[in-house]
């Protein structure tokens, strides 16, 4: 999907022979400026250039880019970043080390409100923040922490210890182990880890 023309940050790459870099994505979105005239951003972004993320990347495989449409609207008088996520990261796998894919692709949806009051007008299941929490109110243009908050929800959709499915059968779901072998799981993982070390 292309950007739009109109909402387009003056960053603008004429080419597309830019690979992986990243530098088109703002770091801010200024809101006295987009808070209320619909603000979007479509592109493409390197997983590394994301600093939390990138200590938690393995090397061991490629990172394509990951596809980003991110909107600001309104809904009952509260701001909401939405955006869409396409693509995956690798982790590396905490049983065997090797690589593992973990696919980020979803619809997130973060209320940003004003103050406490707020609450009652999202629903019980929607993110919010307060606006308060993560604008810089040093600045005049009210610089919303776009990326970081994008790589706040990249970071929760990513699992804390990235396991290989087929590494959690090889310990958990052995059918063909008899049951009484199978009563601890946690003694088998202790056996073939050699400790419960968390
Ligand atoms: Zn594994």
């Amino acid at each position: 999907m292309s950007s739009t023309p109109a909402s387009k940050p003056s960053v603008v790459h004429a080419d597309d022979t830019q690979a992986s870099i990243s530098v088109s994505m703002p770091e801010y979105i200024a809101l006295d400026k987009w808070a209320d005239s619909g603000f979007e951003w479509t592109g493409q972004v390197a997983p590394i250039s994301f600093e939390r993320l990138a200590t938690q990347l393995t090397t061991e495989h490629e990172q394509p880019e990951l596809q980003i449409e991110a909107n600001l609207y309104r809904r009952n008088n509260v701001l909401h970043l939405a955006f869409k996520l396409t693509g995956e990261i690798w982790l590396s796998c905490q049983r065997c080390l090797q690589p593992i894919a973990i696919d980020l692709t979803d619809d997130y949806d973060i209320a940003l409100l004003d103050d406490d009051s707020q609450v009652r007008l999202v629903n019980n299941e929607q993110d919010y923040l307060l606006l308060a929490e993560v604008v810089s109110e040093q600045t005049p243009e009210r610089l919303l922490p776009f990326k970081n908050l994008i790589e706040d929800e990249i970071l929760l959709k990513a699992p804390m210890a990235p396991k290989h499915d087929d590494c959690d059968m090889a310990v958990e779901q052995f059918g063909e182990i008899p049951e009484e072998e199978n009563e601890s799981p946690f003694a088998a993982l202790a056996s073939l880890k050699g400790k419960l070390s968390e």
